[in-house]
């Protein structure tokens, strides 16, 4: 099989949010088809990819250097010993001559590739990704549902306790039992405030609520803060320093007993280990949170799970960051602990199947070919548009 062409393009995922550090009115999404020479049903298979939500597009840097290399290839070099595309050899072959360091958006761009090849890869198989996954990396018996949380609780112009609270009740409502919010984007009273309102709607038990800084606080905001969330036994606390200040997170980990997450904006298994090596991250408690779409996909987050496992981390110590549905089959298949997701925001890319039931914060990742972005009908309907 050969891959015969790739439709790359951006599109907006603006609204109206913003966190402790940005806003979201400019946001916008790469979305990618490859169509594929294997021909069902009378038309090709085509494999889609997007970088996740909530970073800036990879476009260009996509359509400049890194389709060039894959269309390029000669087309066996991206198969495997079976005949099949083989995300890993390509992968190879997209960061050939690449220095290594300096991540950037070359990990994005690289990530949406390996989102749509491994999207193809099961297509052509005709199974689900995550039975794909499974069968070819992990123990071929995936988990059937995954956990998910419903992160929102972001700061709007106007937006009230009552609307912050009537927010979280939806999220509930819609079958979540864990809900997360942002802060630091207002003073800590004003913050305190929040949070007080929010575990009253969810009955008073803290430790289903996660916050979420954002990578806005430095060391002494990270413990006043800290000081200060701490008797509520929160689900976690989440980035809450620059994602690269090592020394900062494992600074705060002397000084907070909870649950620690962080790992969205790291972008290598490099960086990663630095994080395991300097980060001060206890694997009994606390969560990592690389996105593989982000992170040069789901080859390299495979280096990441062999990293925390010479660290002594269980799989299920990781929920990758981004609620979209590629991180769902990778967490069914490589029984990680979960997933994020974001009901109602980043349209049309965030989020899952339109059909897709979360039950008991539990969600399965459906039985449709490949990732099955087809069942995001607005969605799909802006892919089918690249290619057709
Ligand atoms: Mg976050």
């Amino acid at each position: 099989m050969k891959i015969t062409s790739a439709y790359a393009s951006t599109i907006p995922i603006s609204s109206s949010i913003r966190n402790a550090f940005i806003d979201f009115s400019k946001m916008d999404c790469t979305i990618l088809a490859l169509v594929s020479d294997v021909i069902v049903d009378g038309k090709p298979v085509v494999g889609y990819g997007f970088n996740s939500n909530g970073r800036y597009n990879a476009t260009a840097i996509m359509k400049d250097r890194f389709l060039p290399r894959l269309l390029g290839a000669e087309p066996d070099s991206l198969l495997a010993e079976d005949g099949q595309i083989s995300p890993a050899k390509a992968w190879q072959l997209l960061m050939r001559n690449e220095k290594p360091g300096g991540h950037g958006e070359r990990s994005v761009a690289v990530g949406v590739i390996d989102m749509a090849l491994h999207d193809l890869a099961a297509k052509i198989a005709g199974v689900p990704l995550y039975r794909w996954i499974s069968d070819n990396y992990g123990d071929g018996d995936p988990d059937e549902d995954v956990f998910v949380y419903a992160a929102g609780g972001y700061y709007v112009p106007g937006k009230s306790i009552g609307d912050l609270q009537d927010e979280m009740r939806v999220f509930l409502d819609a079958g979540y039992d864990v809900v997360k919010m942002k802060i630091g984007g207002a003073d800590l009273a004003e913050d305190i405030t929040r949070i007080e309102a929010v575990i009253d709607v969810l009955g008073g038990d803290g430790s289903r609520l996660a916050v979420d800084v954002n990578g806005k606080f430095d060391l002494t905001t990270a413990l006043e803060y800290g000081k200060a969330i701490e008797p509520y036994g929160l689900f976690w606390y989440e980035e809450v320093g620059d994602p690269l200040d090592y020394a900062l997170n494992a600074t705060l980990s002397e000084h907070y007993a909870p649950p620690i997450a962080t790992g969205e904006n790291l972008f290598s298994v490099h960086d990663a280990r630095n994080l395991l090596r300097y980060g001060g991250m206890r694997p009994d408690r606390d969560y990592i949170q690389v996105d593989p779409t982000l992170a040069y996909g789901l080859t390299e987050y495979r280096r990441v799970q062999d990293e925390l496992a010479r660290h002594g981390w269980s799989s299920r110590r990781c929920v990758p960051h981004g609620g979209h549905q590629f991180s769902l089959h990778i967490a069914a298949a490589l029984k990680l602990g979960g997933n994020e997701s974001y009901p109602g925001e980043f349209q049309p890319t965030g989020g899952f199947a339109d059909d897709a039931v979360i039950s008991n914060s539990r969600i399965a990742p459906g039985d449709r070919l490949g990732i099955g972005l087809e069942g995001k009908a607005e969605f799909y309907r802006l892919l089918r548009g690249l290619h057709s």
